[in-house]
């Protein structure tokens, strides 16, 4: 289909990466956000290369390499500091034909941001309806505004208001019971060698550095913890230093050289999956659709591969929006439904929901073989849309 023009609501990295692919696409785009200044949730984010391999169709290639960290290896240690297992990435680089990369969130908007056009994004407009008829959707805001075009991009996030609309019900995102803190750091020497994504776990907790562009280290901690806990930015430092008391050397340096003004604290929720993606004109796209919980690193990837499955049933197919959009719906839905069940899994084994289960899996890292690992890690990236 030619000359269409799209509504995207949310300007995350779902809503701009689809603003990107559509107007290479020669269509007309229109994105609104709520906020009043866009500002990345959270510090950083690894693009696995399925993520990396859209935005490479998309031009943004050399630009990702510019922002991305050197990612050449990945290693587990103990919370007494013993190796657990060591994966060499070069091997899954060359089995998919495109190396991962660990970005700070800021730089990775910044660069989706100025491709979209900044001036293609409405801010302060809080979307709070969807409605259609037979040859249009239109959003509509809070403040009486009402955008109209072909379709609605449905990208805003895991409390999207355009999911209602999909579903014809609200759901509830279900609280994965652990607190996610994460920061960037300068890399310097004590904290982890700067090609190395080390995960320190233990006692049901983790702690992790990956390098990410720009000489800095991307940092996350997870414990499990019950819903409501909140603590004051300027006390985070404390609350690690206590959670992760005991901890190996790099993990108190870590926790010494981070800021805790800007050390990002979320308690992870997710969704589950959801029984349609799209209603008629109206598709949900990223998180949106498939809030996960971070544990594969996939979520942002997935929101990516949306955007291109979305636009490639546009452009190749000529019956009718709602049926390239059932189509982009039959490509999605399976694997991000899948993608979303494996994270929690893996997620409950991490953060110790049945703790036999978590002893287990340390002593499988242990004896884990290093291709098994980069396999599985094949498969996800090699089961999507760029093969
Ligand atoms: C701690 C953590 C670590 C993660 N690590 C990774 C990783 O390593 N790799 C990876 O691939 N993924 C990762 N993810 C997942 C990834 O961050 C998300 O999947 C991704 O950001 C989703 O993008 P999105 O555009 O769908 O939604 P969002 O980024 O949430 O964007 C939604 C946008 O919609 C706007 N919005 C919301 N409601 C409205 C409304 N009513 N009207 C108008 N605008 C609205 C919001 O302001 C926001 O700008 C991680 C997530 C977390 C929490």
């Amino acid at each position: 289909m030619y000359h269409l023009k799209a509504i995207i609501v949310g300007a995350g990295i779902g809503g701009l990466t689809t603003a990107i692919a559509m107007q290479q696409a020669g269509y007309e785009v229109e994105i609104y956000d709520k906020t009043s200044k866009l500002r990345p949730a959270g510090a950083g984010i690894s693009l696995w290369s399925n993520g990396v391999k859209v935005l490479n169709r998309l031009g943004l290639g050399k630009q990702m390499a510019e922002i991305g960290g050197e990612m050449n290896r990945m290693e587990y240690r103990s919370h007494k500091d013993e190796q657990l297992s060591h994966v060499d990435l070069i091997p899954l680089i060359h089995q998919v034909g495109q190396r991962p990369y660990p970005v700070s969130r800021t730089d990775l908007q910044n660069m989706l941001l100025e491709a979209a056009g900044a001036d293609k994004v409405q801010l302060n407009m809080r979307c709070i309806a969807v409605e259609e008829d037979e040859t249009s959707a239109t959003a509509i805001f809070e403040n009486g505004h009402r955008a109209t075009g072909d379709i609605v991009v449905g990208a805003d996030g895991i409390h999207s208001v355009t999911r209602e609309y999909v579903l014809g019900h609200g759901t509830e995102p279900r609280y994965a019971d652990y607190v996610n803190w994460n920061g960037i750091v300068d890399a310097k020497p004590g904290l982890c060698d700067p090609d190395n994504w080390v995960l320190y776990v233990g006692e049901g907790k983790r702690a992790s550095m990956m390098p990410i562009g720009g000489d800095r280290f991307y940092f996350f901690f997870g414990a499990p913890l019950a819903k409501g806990t909140t603590v004051e930015p300027e006390n985070r430092r404390d609350e690690l230093a206590n959670i992760f008391s005991g901890w190996p050397t790099p993990v108190q340096n870590l926790i010494q050289e981070l800021d805790p003004l800007e050390t990002n604290r979320l308690e992870i929720h997710d969704l589950n999956p959801l029984e349609r993606l799209v209603r008629g004109r109206v598709a949900l796209l990223g998180d949106s659709g498939h809030a996960t919980t971070p544990t594969l690193g996939q979520g942002g990837c997935q929101a990516v591969e949306d955007a291109e499955a979305l636009t490639r049933f546009l452009v190749t197919t000529s019956i009718d929006v709602p049926d390239a959009l059932k189509r982009y719906e039959a490509e999605r839905k399976e694997r991000t439904s899948n993608l979303v069940l494996k994270a929690r899994k893996r997620t409950d084994t991490i953060y110790g929901k049945d703790p036999d289960a978590t002893e287990q899996w340390y002593k499988e890292l242990r004896q884990e073989n290093p291709e098994d690992v980069t396999n599985a890690l094949a498969k996800v990236i090699l089961s999507g849309p760029m093969r």
